[in-house]
C-alpha cells in the first residue's frame, strides 16, 4: 500500500476511516433501537439512522470533491464500540428501563467517537482550503453533535427517572450511567429529582420484584 505522504492523503484516509465507520452504523443503529424500549429513545435512534445514511452520501459527495473513488478502510475503533456495546445491551437486566439507560450510553460512546473524528478531518480540509469537504462534514458534525444532545435529555428525563424506580442503593450509578461524558453534575441534580419522585410515586402496579431491592436497601 502506497505511503500517506501528505495532508491531502491524510484527509483522504481520515474519510475512508469515517466512511466505514458511519457504514457501521447503518447496521448497528437498528440492532440498538429494536432493542430499546422507551419511544423517544427509539425514535431518536431510527432518525439518527436516516441521519447517519445521509451522511454517508454526503462522505461520497466529499470523495468526489477530492477526485477519489468512496472507498471505506476498517475502523478499528468504531468496530470495538459497536461490539462493546452490543456486549454491554446483550446482559441480562431485570427492567427495560435499565438496558435503555444502557443503549443510551453506548449511543453517546458513538457519537462522541464520530464527533472528535469528524473534528479532526475538518481540520485537515480547511488546511488545504477544501471548502467544500469542511462544509460537507460540518453539517454532519451537526448532526452528531444534535444526536448526542438529544441522547442526554431522553436520559435525564425519562429513562433515568424510570430506571431509578427499580432500587434506590442504585439511584446514582444509574443517572451517572445514562448521562454521557460530562454530564455528572446534572445528572446528580437528575437523580434527586429522580429519587424524590420515586418516593412520592405510588408503588402499586408495577412494583413487582422492586420491593426486593428496595427492602435489601434498609
Ligand atoms: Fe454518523
Ligand atoms: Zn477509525
Ligand atoms: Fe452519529
Amino acid at each position: 500500500m502506497a505511503s500517506i505522504d501528505s495532508m491531502n492523503a491524510l484527509l483522504v484516509d481520515e474519510l475512508r476511516d469515517i466512511y466505514d465507520a458511519e457504514k457501521r452504523l447503518t447496521k448497528a443503529i437498528p440492532k440498538l433501537s429494536r432493542k430499546a424500549t422507551n419511544d423517544d429513545l427509539r425514535s431518536a435512534l431510527d432518525q439518527h439512522l436516516q441521519e447517519t445514511e445521509g451522511q454517508v452520501a454526503r462522505l461520497e459527495e466529499a470523495f468526489e470533491h477530492l477526485g477519489e473513488r468512496a472507498k471505506g478502510k476498517p475502523c478499528a475503533g468504531m468496530r470495538g464500540i459497536i461490539e462493546e456495546g452490543d456486549e454491554h445491551v446483550g446482559e441480562d437486566y431485570e427492567d427495560d428501563d435499565l438496558r435503555d439507560a444502557v443503549i443510551i450510553g453506548s449511543a453517546q460512546r458513538v457519537e462522541h467517537y464520530e464527533i472528535a473524528a469528524y473534528g479532526t478531518a475538518i481540520a485537515h480540509a480547511r488546511l488545504l482550503e477544501q471548502e467544500d469537504v469542511v462544509r460537507l462534514l460540518e453539517e454532519s458534525l451537526e448532526e452528531e453533535k444534535a444526536a448526542d444532545r438529544k441522547l442526554t435529555e431522553i436520559a435525564e428525563s425519562v429513562v433515568n427517572l424510570e430506571a431509578a424506580d427499580a432500587g434506590e442503593e442504585d439511584d446514582e450509578t444509574l443517572a451517572l450511567a445514562g448521562a454521557g461524558a460530562g454530564q455528572a453534575r446534572r445528572a446528580s441534580a437528575s437523580r434527586q429529582r429522580a429519587t424524590a419522585s420515586a418516593s412520592s410515586r405510588g408503588r402499586t402496579g408495577n412494583s413487582g420484584g422492586r420491593n426486593g431491592g428496595r427492602s435489601r436497601s434498609r
